[in-house]
Formats: structure tokens, C-alpha cells, sequence
């Protein structure tokens, strides 16, 4: 029992995290300064199979979750610190 509800937590875990990727996209498109920024930064597209820095492969999750994405996660985060 106690062993189903630890892999029950984990799971839940992943899950917000990737919707708090998308929350973040979505809060930015409903607000009207940002729509320009999301648009420069996301290309609609596939998105890359490579992060274009560090070369590592983009999980498919990811690229599912982020249209367009070229970074991996690392680096994304690491761009969007160093860029605000
Ligand atoms: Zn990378």
C-alpha cells in the first residue's frame, strides 16, 4: 500500500511539472505584453530532436509540451535566468 502511494506521489510530481511549463506559456499568451515575447522565443514548428547549445537530445515529452522548443530543459532555464 505504502509502496503504491510513493509511485502515486512521483507520478503527480512529473505531471505538475510539465504543467507548470505550459501554465507559464499560457499565462503569457492571455497576458497582452507578452504575446510578442512567447512569439520571438517559440517558433511553431517540430521543434528540434537536439538542443542547439548543448547538443543533448530533447526528451519527445518536451518537445510535445513546448511547440517549436530548441533547448533542452537545462539550457532553457539557464537562457531565460540570464535573459531577464
Ligand atoms: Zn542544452
Amino acid at each position: 500500500m505504502a509502496k503504491f502511494k510513493e509511485r502515486e506521489v512521483e507520478s503527480v510530481q512529473t505531471e505538475n511539472y510539465e504543467e507548470s511549463e505550459m501554465g507559464q506559456l499560457h499565462s503569457l499568451h492571455l497576458s497582452e505584453n507578452g504575446i510578442n515575447n512567447v512569439r520571438s522565443k517559440i517558433s511553431t514548428g517540430p521543434g528540434l530532436s537536439h538542443c542547439m547549445d548543448c547538443g543533448d537530445a530533447i526528451p519527445e515529452k518536451r518537445r510535445k509540451a513546448v511547440p517549436g522548443v530548441k533547448f533542452c530543459i537545462n539550457c532553457q532555464e539557464f537562457n531565460e535566468k540570464h535573459n531577464s
